[in-house]
């Protein structure tokens, strides 16, 4: 018999928070990115602007973007 985990886990839809800082300059981060080894960075929006062409030219995928927010 297997048991079930608390599903809410599975739930859990991450945001970043005013507790996440940027990579580069500790302002807020409002943009995380996953590269293909699986690391993540996250960027504030200008910093996220200026490594936008770099990141996706290296294949990185946006998981958040809260830059509209
Ligand atoms: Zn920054």
């Amino acid at each position: 018999m297997v048991a079930f985990t608390d599903p809410t886990l599975e739930l859990d839809v991450r945001l970043l928070d005013a507790s996440d800082r940027c990579d580069r300059c500790s302002a807020r981060a409002v943009v995380e990115t996953a590269m293909h080894g699986g690391s993540s960075l996250v960027w504030c929006g200008h910093h996220y602007g200026q490594f936008a062409d770099a990141l996706s030219g290296m294949g990185a995928v946006i998981l958040i973007d809260q830059r509209e927010l």
